[in-house]
């Protein structure tokens, strides 16, 4: 998740399943309310191996890469999706790595589901001195990519020993979430070409979720995260003769708030649009008008309707209000990842598998995020369900994402590759292969 600022999530209140399953409290509940048989269904296990996710996380932890440079990281994959049978791709948007797992009956026509981990970095410098901190200086897994990768490596490993489904599995492993180029880098260069899914999933770690819970919402869950730069271009000269200058500093604050005042009175509360200036840079000298002055900053939308309007206000009111000044302005304005949208089928199979895994009480809603997150390349192109994994131990202070001590929690590895194994067993579930057509499948390859 590249720059989560706000979490709308309800797990916060819900440590009852948790208690409620300890075995102590059971027996104290049954004591006093005879008979006490209220019975759930039995959650489901899967033997996945939790003993090498975790060994991998803790490699992969302490050898982090950043955006496009994941080359230790994809060949790790690579090396173990190998040595289970997998096919597999790489290279794929630069350092993105596909593996394809086949079960029974697979043909053109057969089910096929794509699950996808981001495998990248930050270019942070880890502070909480694990024993398997990161060995790379100012570089860590401070958004839990590592695990993400770890869980999907564990579901790859479970459903390459057990084949117990129907068609075709992919595992996607991008790169280069966090600057926003990966999804966007593999679909550029022709991944869903020859990976033909009915409905992609994503998860992410979430720090405020508390661990065995599993949050998802249908519609727009992040934001369109866009950026923007604006460069205004006056007469610099002595701050004691103002009368002789272009001002652009007090150009730049007019445009400060004129733009402000704009999202506000034109953006209805609902829409939860946020424009934030967050860099302005002009002047060198206390006693000198700066000639030029720049305005950063970026726009956070959930309707392309309100983009579309915001975008262009601050495209035109700095080109307006410097017209009044005898200034120039030019304005970058760039749209980076589009927001996730989670489509209702994908989240009705998420929620069945969620549920299986964690029990339905336990599955929240997720609400929506003002981060971005580029997972939305994707479901541009297919319809997919994208959830956050609790991470919370219900005891330690709750460190958000991107913090330089963030650390993924190891006892949700099973929860999530769980989840994801049952996805595909529920979604693909296994047929026998008509004899004629049991041993030599071949299928369509890729063409790199
Ligand atoms: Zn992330
Ligand atoms: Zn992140």
């Amino acid at each position: 998740m590249a720059h989560p600022k706000r979490r709308f999530l309800s797990g916060f209140l819900a440590a009852a399943f948790l208690t409620a399953s300890a075995p102590g409290f059971a027996q104290d509940v049954a004591a006093a309310q005879q008979p006490a048989p209220i019975t759930a269904p039995a959650l489901v296990k899967k033997n996945v191996d939790v003993a090498a996710m975790t060994e991998w996380r803790h490699d992969i932890h302490a050898h982090p890469e950043t955006a496009f440079e994941e080359t230790r990281t994809a060949k790790k994959i690579t090396d173990l999706l190998t040595s289970w049978g997998l096919e597999v791709h790489t290279n794929v948007g630069k350092t993105g790595v596909v593996g394809i797992l086949r079960g029974s009956n697979t043909g053109p026509t057969s089910p096929s589901i794509c699950m996808r981990a981001d495998i990248d970095a930050l270019p942070i410098t880890e502070t909480d001195g694990l024993p398997y901190a990161s060995a790379v200086p100012g570089k860590s897994h401070a958004c839990g990519h590592d695990g993400h990768t770890a869980m999907l490596l564990g579901a790859a490993k479970y459903l390459s020993e057990t084949k117990n489904f129907t068609g075709t599995v992919y595992f996607i492993f991008q790169p280069a979430e966090e600057s926003g180029g990966g999804a966007k880098a593999m679909v550029d260069d022709g991944l869903f070409q020859w990976v033909h899914c009915d409905g992609i999933y994503g998860m992410h770690d979430w720090p405020g979720l508390q661990a065995g819970k599993i949050a998802m919402s249908e519609g727009a869950i992040t934001s369109n995260a866009d950026e923007f730069k604006i460069t205004l271009t006056g007469k610099g000269g002595h701050a004691a003769y103002p009368a002789d200058n272009i001002d652009v500093i007090q150009l730049g604050s007019d445009i400060v708030t004129a733009l402000h005042q704009f999202k506000d009175k034109n953006t209805p509360v609902e829409e939860g649009a946020v424009l934030a200036i967050t860099m302005f840079n002009g002047g060198e000298a206390y006693n000198a008008m700066p000639t030029t002055v720049t305005l950063q900053g970026t726009v956070r939308t959930f309707s392309g309707a309100t983009q579309d309007k915001i975008e262009q206000a601050v495209k035109d009111i700095p080109a307006q209000l410097a017209a009044k000044y005898g200034a120039k302005a030019e304005v970058e304005y760039d749209r980076d990842a589009p927001a996730v949208i989670n489509s209702h089928d994908q989240i009705v199979n998420a929620r069945q598998a969620a549920s299986d895994v964690v029990g339905a009480s336990n599955v929240t809603d997720f609400g929506r995020t003002m981060g971005g997150e580029d997972f939305s390349y994707f479901t541009q192109h297919v319809p997919g369900a994208y959830v956050a994994l609790g991470q919370w131990d219900g005891k330690s202070k709750i460190i958000q994402l991107h913090s330089p001590n963030f650390n993924f929690n190891d006892a949700t590895l099973e929860t999530g590759a769980t989840y994801w194994v049952d996805l595909v067993e529920r979604q693909l579930p296994y047929k026998a292969p008509p004899p004629a057509q049991a041993s030599t499948v071949k299928s369509a390859s890729p063409s790199k």
